[in-house]
């Protein structure tokens, strides 16, 4: 993947010279032996990895800025406080947000897509309204419609997918009708790769009034939101699945639907004023932020879109494009293997099964190896039925991972297949 052209100069060479070895480096955890072999960290999609300098910049905070943000005169306060909202810009940023009225700090997609589903779904949604989401879905972006659906009477609707993991856009459009009030979809399938069409679908949502939301958990990571450019209503992404910490994530939304929306959770600093005979509530974002915030892991999240940024998320995507190609070909050419999502547009996630062997065992005996690949149902057990397994082997691929990686989940394969084969 990194073959230099003769021409070192040539925007070819530019684009082709991303310095795996050197991302590598960024990243202590990666150097170490697991089972005494070198560890080759193939499950990014699950959890990624984070550089020094976003673990730097959360030891930075924690050693000399720390106290609570928001409420203080002094001066701890005051820099915790400027880290905290600064990381925020950082965000409004990375998504070209309008402003940061449009960022709430949340848990990660999983609360974001809840927040949503309560605070603009619960009010609103009638017996018999429709939230229109698709086969490919998270379990985060299914079960909160269900339990809304359950609050208000209101139904969930399914776009299918093909037997590539494809949308078929065709039928999500033919869902849309008078009742639907959300089109709820993933930007990337976690299970299946498949990055779905969000420019078309955004325009479809736009053109039957309805909003959209974009479950971003393993969007932002492998490539570039524009949430104004493509239209998106609210996107929900998690820190630790882009470079930053667990406990973080981000929920976008448009700011007037935000602000005709009604507080989520109450507590301090969502509030203006507070007396028994009523409460009033703070401005956007903080109206949706009740209670002490992840103020280290909203910093820790700033620092690893930075990181991103100047990688280049171009340049990440291009990497990773390479390595899902490379090992599309390498691990369905192991005999018995069966590739599980083979869309057209992909990102950095291969999921399979082999013939013969649970996932777990795959998953199990590639360990040994020092390959550590997730197995199961990937919170997505829709996705499992429709292709009739119970279970995939998922190898997923970021910023730091080397073609000597997939060569050693080949490898690894194959002892998979002298132990069962
Ligand atoms: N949506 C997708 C597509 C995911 O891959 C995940 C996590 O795997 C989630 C939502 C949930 O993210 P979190 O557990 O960080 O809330």
């Amino acid at each position: 993947m990194n073959a230099a052209p003769a021409n070192r100069d040539s925007p070819i060479h530019a684009r082709a010279a991303f310095d795996v070895e050197r991302v590598r480096r960024d990243f202590p955890v990666l150097d170490q032996q697991v089972h005494g072999r070198p560890l080759v960290y193939l499950d990014s999609a699950a959890s990624s990895q984070r550089p020094r300098p976003v673990l730097d910049a959360m030891a930075h905070y924690e050693t000399h800025d720390h106290a609570n943000v928001h409420r203080g005169v002094h001066l701890l306060s005051q820099r915790a406080t400027e880290a905290f909202e600064g990381a925020r810009e950082r965000v409004r940023r990375f998504l070209n947000a309008a402003s940061t009225r449009e960022i709430v700090f949340v848990r990660g997609t999983t609360e974001a897509i809840n927040l949503v589903a309560q605070a603009w779904g619960r009010p609103r949604l009638a017996p018999g309204d429709e939230i229109l989401i698709t086969w490919l879905e998270h379990h985060a972006n299914i079960v909160p419609w269900q339990l809304l659906a359950g609050q208000t009477g209101a139904v969930v609707k399914v776009a299918p997918i093909d037997d590539r993991g494809e949308l078929d856009l065709d039928a999500l459009e033919r869902l849309i009708g008078p009742k639907t009030r959300l089109i709820a979809v993933a930007h990337v399938s976690n299970a299946l790769g498949t990055v779905l069409p969000i420019g078309r679908i955004a325009a479809l949502a736009r053109a039957h009034g309805v909003p959209l939301l974009v479950d971003g958990a393993q969007g932002v990571p492998h490539g570039r939101i524009d949430v104004r450019a493509l239209g998106i209503d609210f996107y929900a992404f998690s820190g630790h699945k882009v470079y930053g910490p667990t406990g973080i994530g981000v929920l976008y939304g448009r700011e007037a639907l935000l602000a005709d929306m009604p507080p989520w959770q109450g507590g301090g600093d969502m509030i203006r004023t507070v007396s028994f005979a009523g409460s009033t509530w703070n401005e956007l974002p903080w109206k949706f932020e009740a209670g002490t915030p992840n103020i280290v892991g909203a910093i820790g999240l700033g620092a690893a879109l930075d990181y991103l940024e100047r990688l280049g998320v171009e340049a990440v995507a291009a990497h990773e494009q390479q390595l899902l190609a490379l090992a599309t070909r390498a691990v369905s050419a192991v005999p018995g293997v069966r590739l599980i999502g083979t869309a057209a547009h992909k990102a950095a996630v291969l999921s399979f099964v082999m013939e013969g062997t649970h996932p777990h065992d795959i998953g199990t005996i590639v360990d040994m190896e020092g390959v550590a690949i997730r197995t199961g149902h990937h919170c997505a057990m829709p996705v499992m039925e429709r292709f009739g397994v119970p279970a995939t082997a998922r190898a997923s691929f970021a910023c730091y991972n080397h073609p000597h990686d997939i060569e050693r989940l080949v490898a690894a394969l194959h002892k998979v297949r002298e132990v069962f084969g």
